[in-house]
């Protein structure tokens, strides 16, 4: 593969570059030539102006572009606002297919339909590359609408973009349908000799504690932990609500993992309700934390992802990259990041309204994301060795990075104490089962659900027999391991049964057992399997123990109170009747 890059200033100099590449194409056996043009706003005249050089010139060569946030040629932000890119394959078997579409909230689905349809007349595909307008409309469904292409097939790209961030006009561009506000292009990639990896790169952390997504609406982050989300960004990193607020949060997106899969969402913008409208969707109910960028972290990210990509060999890399990354570094700072791969092999991209990749099989959209595209034809031959020499950070770490490090640790451990302090506040500490107060909430939650869906609650009461006796003949210890001997008896045997059982110790030697549906006689059976086991087990000095039992079902009606004497009266009359019995009530 060859590329030239270089920048559109008006037509006649176009001409000079595609002469330029004419030549070089017949001295050289190039099969397929594909422009990406890249335009920093949306002046239809100039752009339409080249695209009909470009046919004219090269009539056989196919050309995609889009409007974009900045465009990096020769792995740094370029300061020409229009940049043509030309790649080369210089291999028969490569191929190479466009299609662009009308690309609306309503046609999203259709869109994907067709693009399916023309994937199964196209097996050769490795790879589609999308340029599409986003902005304004959620691209969830078309997003989801892929997941049942061909898993073999990669797709990435970007969103489109305008050089002011408050802009919303943009545009995609190809030879299939030309000029268009509202379009997806794909460029399908493929043939025996080529070879497309696709990866992202982040760099941003997540930091502290975990938030609940309790109420969010396509792109509109509503609730955290049912309050308004903006009170996350005012409570812990004290962002003020003002025209700011975009900027400031940029270095703090949120992150979330869907399907195992890292995803960073930034606030646009905070409403008067407290919601915050997101760069794009974000789920309800998954679990969200705020994640921090800042140099240090961000550089050792890509001279991680640069040493994978590295280890491909690729010829051309693609660079679809946050338009939220570019405001972060500034102009100045921001090609630290791209230059790095410029090491590996050309690379250009642009800075997007979103990032897509396709992980797994699921395209996923991202933002403040980097995602790569690495392409190579042939095999792999001499080696290519990373370097990120020119910023020499490599194993530095940040004083932000410290802190944070010192925030997710203490946070962890304030989780933990929580944790155990709920736990205390619901468990017996000698056995873990539930203590008696929690018990019998589980007893009025059990008698709720019998009434609404009718199905039929049972209680077991056990109490050890002539337990007293072991703690004044072998001491309170023994007593203690007979207690537990039961405990670890009721736990095996009831998990066997139920899963929502709950087991709790109801006093000193004393247990109770919970058994939403269920009636008397499997609870009957579960109480005589307990019996019999704890009867057979040999403590060190008490030997064997035994434990009388009682079993009620619940009637229609019965307050948790009624229902725990009736199981009580049942316990008596299996101790009256002589012990190590069940009685049922
Ligand atoms: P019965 O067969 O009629 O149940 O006779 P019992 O000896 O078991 O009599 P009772 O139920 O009155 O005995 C309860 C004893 O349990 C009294 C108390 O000292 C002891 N106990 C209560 N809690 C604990 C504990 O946590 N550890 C130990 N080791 N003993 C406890
Ligand atoms: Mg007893
Ligand atoms: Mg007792």
């Amino acid at each position: 593969m060859k590329q030239f890059q270089f920048e559109f200033s008006d037509i006649e100099k176009l001409k000079q570059e595609l002469d330029k590449i004419n030549q070089w194409r017949k001295s050289k056996d190039t099969f397929t030539t594909v422009f990406s043009i890249y335009a920093e706003n949306t002046d239809k005249e100039t752009i339409i102006a080249a695209c009909e050089t470009l046919e004219k010139e090269m009539p056989d060569a196919l050309y995609l572009g889009c409007t974009t946030n900045g465009t990096i040629t020769e792995g740094r932000l370029s300061d020409s606002p229009f940049v043509v890119i030309c790649t080369l394959c210089e291999k028969s078997s490569t191929q190479v297919s466009l299609l662009q579409y009308n690309l609306t909230e309503a046609t999203a689905i259709e869109v994907i339909a067709s693009l399916k349809q023309e994937l199964i007349k196209r097996p050769w595909v490795k790879a589609v590359e999308l340029l599409a307008t986003i902005r304004g409309m959620s691209m969830t469904p078309f997003c989801e609408a892929c997941t049942d292409i061909d898993p073999k097939i990669q797709i990435f790209g970007g969103g489109a973009f305008n050089i002011d961030l408050n802009n919303d006009n943009a545009c995609v561009f190809s030879k299939d349908k030309g000029y268009s506000e509202k379009s997806v292009a794909f460029l399908l990639v493929g043939g025996e000799d080529l070879n497309v990896q696709a990866t992202h790169i982040t760099g941003w952390k997540p930091l502290g504690r975990e938030f609940h997504v309790t109420k969010a609406t396509g792109n509109m982050l509503q609730e955290l932990d049912g309050k308004p989300a903006y009170d996350a960004y005012f409570r812990y990193l004290n962002i003020p609500n003002n025209e700011d607020f975009f900027y400031n949060t940029l270095e703090f997106p949120f992150f979330y993992k869907h399907h195992g899969i890292n995803i960073l969402r930034a606030p646009i913008a905070s409403n008067a309700d407290g919601s915050l409208t997101m760069t794009s969707n974000i789920e309800e109910n998954v679990y969200a934390r705020i994640a921090y960028g800042d140099p240090w972290t961000i550089l050792n990210s890509i001279e991680e992802g640069g040493r994978e990509i590295a280890k491909f060999q690729p010829e051309i890399i693609k660079v679809f990259s946050c338009a939220a990354r570019r405001t972060f570094w500034g102009n100045d700072e921001i090609s630290k990041e791209t230059w790095p791969f410029q090491n590996i092999a050309h690379t250009s991209g642009f800075y997007t309204s979103g990032e897509f990749l396709r992980m797994d099989t699921e395209l996923i959209q991202h933002n403040v994301t980097l995602v790569v595209a690495a392409f190579r034809e042939g095999n792999v031959d001499e080696s290519v060795t990373f370097t990120m020499a020119p910023e020499k950070f490599s194993g530095k770490v940040s004083m932000i990075n410290r802190l944070a490090t010192f925030i997710d640790a203490a946070t962890a451990e304030l989780a933990e104490a929580n944790r155990k302090l709920a736990m205390m506040a619901i468990a017996d500490s000698l056995t873990e089962l539930y203590n008696r107060a929690e018990t019998q909430r589980r007893i009025v939650k059990a008698l709720d659900e019998f009434k609404q869906n009718g199905r039929k609650v049972s209680l077991i009461m056990m109490d050890i027999d002539n337990f007293k006796m072991v703690n004044d003949t072998y001491g309170h210890k023994e007593g203690d391991n007979v207690i537990l001997g039961l405990t670890k008896i009721i736990r095996e045997v009831v998990e066997g049964y139920s899963s929502d059982a709950s087991c709790g110790r109801w006093g000193g030697e004393e247990f109770m057992i919970v058994l939403p549906n269920t009636d008397c006689s499997k609870a009957a059976e579960i109480a005589n399997e307990i019996r019999l086991k704890f009867a057979q087990q040999s403590f060190p000095l008490a030997r064997r123990k035994t434990v009388s039992v009682g079993v009620v079902e619940a009637l229609r009606g019965e307050s948790a109170d009624m229902v725990s004497v009736r199981v009580d009266s049942a316990l008596y009359e299996a101790k009256n009747n002589g012990k190590n019995q069940v009685f049922i009530g």
